[in-house]
């Protein structure tokens, strides 16, 4: 029967199908405590001017800190947070944290480098979006220039009309946007052009795929193009090797974060790297100094 031949597959569905829910209960049940109990970090990933090599900025990622599953990447709480709603309050949490961290450069120092955040669609829709980002970087004496919001491509086409208002009223304010994971399938070139943006941040799959194929290049060239028209930068994410760098630089691209040159990273070995950057920069300064 039909029973006895696929019995063997529904139990092992049913048992995986529990074992997901339990796990998204005991991660709800955990979510309110580990906030207030610090388990959230934010993490740093490099991010580089093509031009030079040197480092221009960071992505602040989320990580979460839990004393008996150890450490937990967002790829499995984010999109249950965006669905219970605690997205926001994390949201918070991470755009305070990053404001602290580069108070915290200033105070030793360090470049003025910007922090990207990422905001969640579900921030969008939030009407206290904009105070609450301009009471954070205000609480750290910042300008919101020094903030870059990341906003995934697909909100974009969920409620244009919606993001449009939201978003110029950020960019009024001083806040740089970002469009992140363009390239992922979502918005038309037509609806671009209408989006208050000044970052285009190409999806990891469509770096991946179009670097691959090194004669064909088209989409990447051709998107280049319409961001030099539109006066906006471009950050490449997911940059895993040599040659895709190369690529990208032969095409223009300005920025890359990715594997090839750091991983995700503890604010406090962030700050390392950006020590001894600056080191480098001073020491390279004295030697055109000594050679003139
Ligand atoms: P995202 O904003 O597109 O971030 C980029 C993701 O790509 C990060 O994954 C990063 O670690 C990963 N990545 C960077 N370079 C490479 C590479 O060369 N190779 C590979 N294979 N991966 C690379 P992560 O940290 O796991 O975050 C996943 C997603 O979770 C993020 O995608 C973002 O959508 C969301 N997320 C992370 N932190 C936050 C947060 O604080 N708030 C919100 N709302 N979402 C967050
Ligand atoms: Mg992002
Ligand atoms: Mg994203
Ligand atoms: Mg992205």
């Amino acid at each position: 029967s039909i029973k006895g031949q696929y019995g063997k597959y529904f139990a092992t569905y049913d048992d995986a199908l529990r074992g997901k829910l339990l796990r998204q209960q005991a991660i709800t049940d955990n979510m309110e405590s580990a906030l207030a109990g610090g388990q959230f970090e934010v993490y740093l990933q490099p991010k580089y001017r093509i031009a030079d090599e040197r480092l221009a900025g960071a992505e602040a990622l989320v990580r979460w800190n839990h004393p008996e599953w150890g450490l937990q990447l967002p790829g499995e709480f984010i999109p249950l947070f965006e669905k219970n709603g605690f997205i926001t309050k994390l949201d918070q949490y991470i755009w305070d944290r990053a404001c602290a961290i580069l108070r915290d450069w200033d105070d030793r120092g360090l470049p003025p480098i910007s922090i990207s955040v990422n905001v969640s669609r579900a921030d969008i829709y939030n009407a206290d979006l904009a105070d609450i980002l301009t009471h954070t970087v205000e609480k750290y004496g910042l300008p919101p220039s020094r903030l870059h919001l990341e906003i995934t491509e697909s909100a974009y086409t969920e409620n244009p009309s919606q993001i449009i208002l939201t978003v110029s009223r950020l960019r009024e304010l001083g806040f740089i946007i970002e469009m992140d994971d363009f390239g992922s399938g979502y918005s038309s070139l037509n609806m671009l052009n209408e989006m208050p943006i000044d970052v285009l941040k190409l999806d990891m799959k469509f770096i991946q795929n179009e670097t691959a194929k090194p004669q064909s290049q088209g989409a990447l060239r051709f998107i280049m193009a319409l961001a030099r028209w539109m006066h906006l930068d471009v950050v490449a994410e997911g940059v895993e090797t040599r040659s895709q760098l190369e690529r990208l630089r032969e095409i223009g691209c300005d920025y890359v974060q990715g594997y090839y040159f750091a991983k995700p990273m503890p604010c406090g070995e962030f700050q390392e790297l950006l020590k001894k950057q600056e080191e480098i920069a001073a020491l390279e300064l004295e030697e055109a100094w000594k050679s003139k």
